[in-house]
Parts: C-alpha cells; structure tokens; sequence
C-alpha cells in the first residue's frame, strides 16, 4: 500500500506556498488510495510555535486535506539517537568560521558549490575536537556515489559523498537531532513509500538515500514539485509575508475557490489536461491519476 506524508515544519502557520505542497501530496497519497500521514518535524524547539501545530491543522481541514495518522518528532528522540548510535559517527566542535578558514585555505573548493566540511575532525578518534567546547556528532559518510532519480521529471542526480556532501551533522551541538537524520528515520518508521515535497530538498536526496542504505532501510520513491514563488520570483516564505492560510480562512474565503487558484498556479503544462476555471478536489485526484499513470509503468 502506498503510505505518504505531509512534513511541516510548524514554525509558523502555513502559506499559499505550503498548502500547494500540501495539496500535491495528499493527492497523491489518495490518488493511489494510500496512507497519508501529517508528520510535524518540530525538533528545532527555538524554531516552534507553539500555536502553529494547531493552526496547521485547522488549515489543512478547511482545505479538505485530511490525514489517517499523526507524529511529532519531538516525541520521538529515542528512535533518532538508536539511529545515530548504528552509524559511524565522530565529535566535531569546529565553529563556522574555522570550517570556512579550512574550505578557503584548500584550493580545491569549486565555486559556488555548497560548503562541504573538510573533515577536519575526522579520524583518529576526533583529535581536533575541543573537549571545552560542546561536540556536534558528524556521520563519516563512505566513499561511494549516490544517485536519486525523480518520479515526475525522470531527472536523476548523483553526488559524491565525500567530496560533494561531506560529513554530515546527525546530532547538533545543542543534542538537536539534524532534519536528515530524523526524516530518514521517520519515513521508513512509518513505511512511507511515495515521499512528496518542495523541490528546495532534491538536492538533499543522495545524502537522505545513503543513510537510509547506511541503516538498512528501504527507499522511498520521489516526487519533488516546484516551490511557489511571488511577481519578482522569490520563493515565499513565512519571514517574508507570504500570504498565511489562516488570514483567508479567518476572512470567510471559499476554501474550494483557494484549492483550485492552488491548482492553477502551477500553471497548464502541470496539468495533463486544461483545467476548468473552478477545479474540484475530485476532479484533481482524477487528473493526478492521470498525470501518474504513464510515470509508473
Ligand atoms: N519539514 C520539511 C519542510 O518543512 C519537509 C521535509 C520533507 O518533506 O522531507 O520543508
Ligand atoms: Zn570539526
């Protein structure tokens, strides 16, 4: 059976943005009659407010999202540090900038590409790390390729561990479990097996797929969608005044009026077929079917 989820971070209500991703994956999950599950990824607690799970909530109802099981990561901190303590891991208290000092002295750093820790503490027990100074645990990633292939662009993407990605922080110096970690431990917790998101996070696929491989754990299947963005093409985001879902729904809007303007923003060539001027839930799973049938043969 197919088991999906919807995995917000409740640092504030959700955006138009976030009700599209909402959106897309509940139709999948229900497009193919599965498991949908709401999964609040709350374990950076100076992030949380506290009156965002239930706002979340109470948007996702009034849009008709609905959802058969629900976790909070917070609650769940013994699962994530079995995980870490499966994997081979080792203390690192290198600040920021000693990390950048480091990437600016070896020449090798290609141009803007991410930062990737140097592995300054690498080895022989952590012989760098500070003992004064609080240890942020970093996984010693193998030396292999990873790829991840998308379900709805075909598009694959590999990237090298070491020299691409780099050891990765698994528990922050501040003992917070990284968002990695815990979404790859969730997910196969929770055997999802069709994981839908915003496609900020497809770069972080290949890293996600090895440590599901490091723990043994099956892989899901990908669907990355676009990110809505404003007039000038900025990605919304919730520091940057996108329009909250809980100011419409407060304001008496017609929910079935908002899915569908959600629906047309992604624009016609989504779409496997025009859409009509007002487009039902129903009529959306239907065309999701659609869009899905020729991906999954
Ligand atoms: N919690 C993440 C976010 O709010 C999504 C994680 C995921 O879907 O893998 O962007
Ligand atoms: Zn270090």
């Amino acid at each position: 059976m197919t088991v999906g989820r919807y995995a917000p971070s409740p640092t504030g209500g959700m955006h138009l943005g976030n009700a599209r991703t909402a959106l897309l994956a509940w139709l999948h999950t229900r497009a193919l009659a599965g498991r949908h599950i709401l999964r609040f990824e709350d374990l950076d607690t100076g992030r949380v407010r506290g009156w965002a799970y239930d706002t979340t909530r109470r948007d996702l109802e009034w849009l008709g999202l609905d959802w058969d099981e629900e976790h909070l990561q917070s609650e769940r901190l013994e699962l994530y540090a079995d995980a870490v303590a499966r994997l081979d891991t080792y203390p690192c208290t290198c600040t920021r900038r000693e990390i950048e000092a480091a990437i600016q002295d070896s020449a090798g750093a290609p141009h803007g590409a991410e930062a990737v820790y140097p592995g300054l503490c690498r080895g022989k027990a952590g012989r760098r790390a500070d003992p004064s100074r609080p240890a942020a645990l970093r996984w010693q990633v193998p030396d292999q390729t990873v790829c991840a292939t998308d379900l709805l662009t075909g598009q694959p993407l590999c990237q090298h561990l070491p020299t691409e990605v780099g050891d990765l922080v698994l528990r922050r110096n501040d003992g917070v479990f990284a968002y990695h970690l815990a979404v790859v431990v969730d997910d196969a917790a929770m055997k999802v097996t069709d994981v839908l998101r915003g496609v900020d996070l497809w770069t972080a696929t290949p890293r996600q797929i090895a440590l599901q491989g490091a723990l043994g754990y099956p892989q899901p299947r990908y669907l990355h969608v676009p990110l809505m963005t404003d007039y000038a093409g900025e990605r919304l985001a919730k520091r940057g005044g996108a329009p909250p879902v809980m100011a419409l729904r407060e304001r008496g809007e017609d929910a079935g009026q908002v899915l569908s303007a959600l629906a047309h923003s992604l624009g016609q060539g989504f779409w496997p077929q025009p859409l009509p001027p007002e487009v039902s839930l129903d009529e959306l799973l239907s065309l999701w079917r659609q869009k899905l049938t020729p991906l999954l043969l």
